[in-house]
């Protein structure tokens, strides 16, 4: 018993799932126009489409539409899915940029030449195959070279995907030497059939795939907002909670040490009342970019809130934790802040340091423990480092904070 799969109804469906598909790319496109290659994609779609239309006319249109054209369509199709999908990435392929156009002017030549000089459907299933397997192992080849994708199963399907799809087209094209050659497409056997369905299965899992990894990036984007300090660029509070997390975690794991620094611009309000709220805005991204420069590279600086930002020093003692913010502090204040040519602001800053102590409960009994130093600092006359620690561990009874300047 042999599968009988209705050609025409095959192709209709293929233009169907490629229209709906490539409108749906153009209108998602058009919503997030900062993704490229989803039109190139879209396009793709809208070609395979055509040439499936193109193909369920035949014997209704000039066989010079139904035939060439239409396989034509479909393999450039092909070649716009994987270089949308490569702009989408980011990825150059340099041989692909001469391979893909020779591919499809030599199809069009072997599908002329056996359409019209010496007909022979055989032979153009063959070319067909050979030359949309070529295609499909291109697409693969590209991003099995480049592993630009951050979603490792998006990436995996994408690459099956064209593998498969190829080795089906590699498959049909042996294939067609055993069986007895058609004498008209419409007639051809089940692998045929079967080779409109894998052009639906490249619409639909291409275009699958792309919406996922625009969604990855939309989402990622999204966290950066969440953790992301917009006046400064640095780290949030919410972002610097979770490090705190995983840098106590770490600490209860493998006994290291931590450091937390709180700072706190000194008389703040007064420059934002002198110079307007503006000039405020702009000493406190100079601020935390004097904050950044000063740490290492696996150091966390964030803002904690107005003018306040906050320090975590993985593997730092307090007494490298003091180091580090009498550096901040010194530089703050030998920086002058020069802004619109004529309005120059000098800053200090106050500084409460504190490190992690086995018995601490929680990250946020160091946090406040430097909270504590930061308020004894301002409490002292401000622009200066204060640690609690040697209190905290009760050496001093009377807490009294330590000064460094
Ligand atoms: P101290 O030395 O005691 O810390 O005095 P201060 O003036 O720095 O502190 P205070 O808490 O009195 O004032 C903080 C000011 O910071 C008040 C608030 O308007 C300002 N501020 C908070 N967030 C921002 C901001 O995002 N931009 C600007 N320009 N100002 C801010
Ligand atoms: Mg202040
Ligand atoms: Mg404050």
């Amino acid at each position: 018993m042999s599968i009988q799969l209705d050609f025409r109804t095959l192709s209709l469906t293929l233009m169907l799932f490629s229209l709906v598909f490539g409108l749906g790319m153009f209108a998602y496109s058009r919503e997030h126009p900062k993704f490229s290659g989803i039109k190139t994609i879209g396009t793709g779609y809208f070609l395979i489409g055509g040439g499936g239309v193109l193909l369920g006319l035949r014997h209704f249109i000039h066989d010079f539409a139904s035939i060439v054209l239409a396989n034509i369509a479909i393999v450039i199709g092909v070649v716009l899915i994987y270089r949308g999908l490569f702009k989408f990435i980011g990825i150059s392929l340099r041989f692909e940029r001469w391979l893909s156009p020779i591919l499809v002017v030599l199809l069009a030549a072997v599908m002329y030449f056996y359409t019209f000089h010496t007909p022979d459907v055989n032979l153009r299933i063959q070319a067909f195959s050979i030359v949309f397997a070529a295609a499909c192992f291109i697409g693969a080849s590209g991003l099995l070279q480049h592993r630009e994708i951050h979603n490792r199963m998006v990436a995996r399907m994408l690459i099956a995907m064209f593998l498969l799809v190829g080795a089906f087209f590699i498959f049909r094209f042996i294939w067609s030497f055993y069986e007895i050659p058609p004498d008209d497409f419409m007639n051809a056997g089940f692998l045929s059939a079967l080779a409109i369905i894998a052009g639906e299965f490249l619409v639909i899992l291409s275009s699958f795939c792309t919406i996922w990894m625009s969604s990855d990036e939309l989402q990622d984007e999204l966290s950066d907002i969440a953790r992301i300090d917009p006046l400064t660029g640095i780290y949030n509070r919410r972002a610097f909670d979770e490090c705190c997390d995983i840098e106590f975690s770490r600490a209860l794991r493998s006994g290291t040490t931590f450091a937390i620094i709180m700072c706190d611009l000194d008389h703040f309000k007064k420059i934002n009342d002198q110079h307007g709220h503006h000039i405020g805005d702009e000493v406190l991204r100079r601020f935390a970019a004097i904050l950044q420069d000063r740490i290492r590279q696996h150091d966390v600086v964030a803002r904690f809130g107005g003018e306040e930002f906050v320090l975590l020093l993985p593997n730092n003692n307090t007494e490298q934790g003091l180091q580090v913010a009498e550096q901040i502090r010194a530089t703050t204040e030998a920086t002058q802040i020069t802004l619109n040519d004529d309005i120059s602001v000098t800053l200090s800053a106050s500084f409460g340091v504190a490190h992690y102590c086995a018995g601490d409960s929680d990250w946020s009994a160091v946090l406040h423990r430097a909270d504590n130093a930061l308020y004894a600092a301002k409490k002292q006359g401000r622009n200066r480092v204060v640690d609690l620690t040697t209190a905290h561990q009760g050496l001093h009874t009377d807490l009294m904070p330590r000064e460094q300047t």
